[in-house]
């Protein structure tokens, strides 16, 4: 597919790319569904995305940060309901310096459990020390390959280190993960379609998509949308084109559309990330807002979910979930 062909795609309204990439996710992954852990360990954060709820300059949020042992339990939670993967994310926060970090996996890896971590930008010289105290894969949305644009949303930050951060994950042998937001202001197809064909280029072993939600304490508060139709379109194109790669049902969905995440599943995704965050945390989580499940304790969001996929006939696998593992 060349980038003419995905922009078609992207701009038409033919529900037929949904079942296309449905068809192509039964041939390469087919029915069972990788459940991660999501653990929302900090909400600090030293960065400024113009997106974001936790951005720096939000000062009308209430801060907090996990202690080890309140991770150390979340990850047991994870183990008890059966997960394989935890997924460690948080804002850019320097208190959880390399050390650290370090130390967490270190306890973290006692268990069977592979580890995501999600924090950001880090030095290559820092991924190099997490991957050798276990971490597994690592999750970093490029958000958007459109330079003026990044440049618009990240004044303070550079899009090259971040595609260099990337690449350095690739090439130390992490499971990388990248993605989009989806109906960024003067976000154009075209640059979604390059944002498609970037994740293609690096190898990306999982591609998560979300739409943008406007919050209301950020400089974007008033550009509301609903950017759910093209978020589904730009997963599913991303499915047919790298037909083996992990693709979570995001959150964001969900949020956007009831039952967004089975929607989801049901047009190219493999994976769903349950929040295990504990419930005194998560409305303080808020990287946009109407954030679902906020009241919900983690026990009911293993049940609730694990529901929802029996009931469209999906199985939950219970294999560490990388790339080129086969159930
Ligand atoms: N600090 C980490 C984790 C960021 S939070 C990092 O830099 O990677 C995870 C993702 O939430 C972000 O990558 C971004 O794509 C998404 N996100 C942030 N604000 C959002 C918003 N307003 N609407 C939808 N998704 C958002």
């Amino acid at each position: 597919m060349d980038k003419i062909q995905i922009v078609n795609l992207l701009k038409s309204s033919d529900k037929e790319l949904f079942y296309m990439a449905d068809e192509v996710r039964k041939k390469t992954k087919g029915e069972y569904i990788h459940l991660r852990g999501l653990i929302e360990f900090t909400n600090i954060c030293k960065r400024d995305c113009f997106y974001c709820g936790l951005r720096c300059e939000n000062k009308n949020i209430e801060r907090y940060r996990l202690t080890e042992d309140e991770i150390i339990s979340c990850v047991k939670r994870c183990v008890a309901a059966g997960y394989k993967t935890v997924v460690l994310q948080g804002g850019e926060d320097d208190f959880f310096n390399a050390d650290k970090i370090c130390d967490l996996l270190k306890r973290i890896k006692h268990y069977d459990i592979a580890v995501t971590l999600s924090i950001g930008e880090r030095t290559y010289d820092e991924y190099k020390e997490f991957k050798k105290y276990g971490a597994d894969r690592y999750l970093l949305r490029i958000e958007t390959t459109d330079r003026n644009l990044y440049k618009k949303l990240h004044p303070k930050m550079d899009f090259d280190n971040r595609a260099e951060c990337l690449y350095n994950l690739k090439s130390l042998g992490y499971e990388t993960g990248t993605g989009c937001l989806v109906g960024l202001p003067n976000q154009t197809i075209e640059s979604l379609a390059d944002d498609i064909l970037f994740f293609k280029k690096l190898n990306a072993d999982m591609v998560g998509i979300g739409p943008f939600i406007a919050h209301p304490n950020t400089p974007l508060a008033e550009e509301k949308k609903d950017n759910f139709d093209l978020s589904l379109r730009v997963m599913a194109v991303c499915r047919i084109l790298m037909p083996d790669i992990n693709i979570p049902a995001t959150t964001a969905m969900e949020t956007m559309r009831p039952n967004g995440r089975i929607i989801a599943l049901n047009s190219g995704a493999n994976v769903v990330m349950p929040n295990m965050t504990e419930i005194q945390y998560r409305s303080k989580y808020e990287i946009y807002p109407n954030k679902i499940c906020v009241n919900e304790s983690p026990d009911k969001c293993v049940n609730c979910i694990k529901q929802k996929i029996l009931s469209i006939g999906r199985k939950i696998s219970s294999s560490k979930g990388f790339r080129f593992d086969v159930d």
